[in-house]
């Protein structure tokens, strides 16, 4: 059987990222065959359709790190034949097949059924960036981080990341400060719930080492000075948690924050994070997050549509969240 697959292939003048034709012969291994119904554009899957990125280590490798779907058929004991599934991140589109292909197989312990009321076409609007939002604000929790201790800032607030953090941070009682280059946006994110919303320039320029003490936690999607400025703008004893690179992936900063001021700066990574943690930051995605929030953040493209996408949100113009519709 052939399906259709949005594939990098290696070659002379560099990558030629397409929409193909493939055979079921062409599969990796794994224990479990799925239907993709669902998948979605994060910013990492726009700097792989771009075809000028490392994040394909290998060829030729189908695209998407994020999959939803239904099985076909399992030889792993969690899972059988009609059972709904996705999974992020384990390297797909990177190292194995990912979720830009009409059919995917992958191993089974690398998929997670769908959290009682969620959708599959929901947890694609999470994606990656939306339990990666939810990984951050665990670790904000895990570090002792309250809503009491005063206010969180959240940058890169428009993107996906950033739009699910908010949701989530403000449900949790926090007071969120929402830094975007879009200030037309501002309606939107105090929609979410951002209870204030800044400039991104006012965090994007090389500041001081020590600033004033704005917020108790940070959440970074943007890295370079934003995030260097978020960690020295952070209060007294406060945690920042760090995800992203939208803005670049060096950090010109000054140790200042740690010695003098107790700050925490910890990372946030959703590729290879264990699976208890990965269930637990999807039920609390499915508890917490709201789902008229969730639909008012995402919009939702045919297949064909992936790269106009792609380039979309390398361009800082995709708000919250895009849903790719893969097979019906
Ligand atoms: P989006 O493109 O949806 O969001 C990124 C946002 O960052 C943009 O919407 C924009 O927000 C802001 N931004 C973009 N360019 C710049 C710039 N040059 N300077 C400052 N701000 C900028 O991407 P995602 O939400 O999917 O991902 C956000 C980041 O998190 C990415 O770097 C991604 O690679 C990373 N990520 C990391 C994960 C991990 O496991 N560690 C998992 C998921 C994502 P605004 O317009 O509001 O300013």
């Amino acid at each position: 059987m052939s399906f259709r697959a949005i594939r990098a292939d290696k070659t002379e003048a560099g990558q030629n990222v397409r929409l193909v034709e493939m055979e079921d012969c062409e599969l990796m291994e794994g224990d479990v065959t799925a239907r993709v119904t669902h998948s979605t554009v994060n910013y990492k899957d726009g700097l792989a359709l771009s075809g000028k990125s490392a994040i394909p280590r290998r060829f030729p490798m189908v695209l998407g790190i994020d999959l939803a779907g239904i099985v076909e058929a399992s030889a792993h004991p969690g899972f059988r034949a009609g059972d709904e599934v996705f999974a992020n991140g384990y390297g797909l589109g990177e190292t194995h097949f990912g979720g830009y292909a009409e059919k995917a197989r992958v191993k089974g312990d690398w998929l997670i059924k769908p959290p009682p009321g969620l959708t599959r076409a929901e947890a694609m609007a999470i994606g990656t960036a939306g339990y990666a939002a939810a990984l951050c604000v665990l670790a904000l929790e895990r570090q002792g981080m309250k809503p009491q201790m005063g206010p969180v800032v959240v940058t890169g607030a428009a993107g996906g990341v950033g739009s699910v953090a908010i949701a989530l941070l403000a449900k949790a009682g926090w007071s969120v400060v929402a830094s975007t280059g879009r200030a037309e946006e501002a309606d939107y994110l105090r929609e979410l719930g951002a209870a204030e919303v800044i400039e991104r320039a006012s965090l994007s320029a090389p500041g001081k080492p020590l600033g004033k003490e704005r917020w108790a936690a940070g959440l970074d999607c943007v890295g370079s000075h934003t995030l260097a400025n978020v960690v020295a703008q952070t209060r007294y004893g406060g945690v920042v948690a760090a995800c992203g690179l939208a803005g670049g992936t060096d950090l010109p900063m000054s140790v200042a924050p740690f010695i003098l001021r107790g700050v925490s700066l910890i990372g946030v990574d959703s590729v290879n994070c264990p699976m208890p943690l990965r269930l637990a930051a999807w039920a609390r995605l499915a508890r917490d997050l709201d789902r008229a929030a969730l639909a008012r953040m995402t919009e939702t493209a045919p297949f064909e549509r992936t790269f106009e996408i792609g380039a979309r949100i390398l361009a800082g113009r995709v708000r919250g969240r895009v849903v790719v519709a893969i097979a019906k």
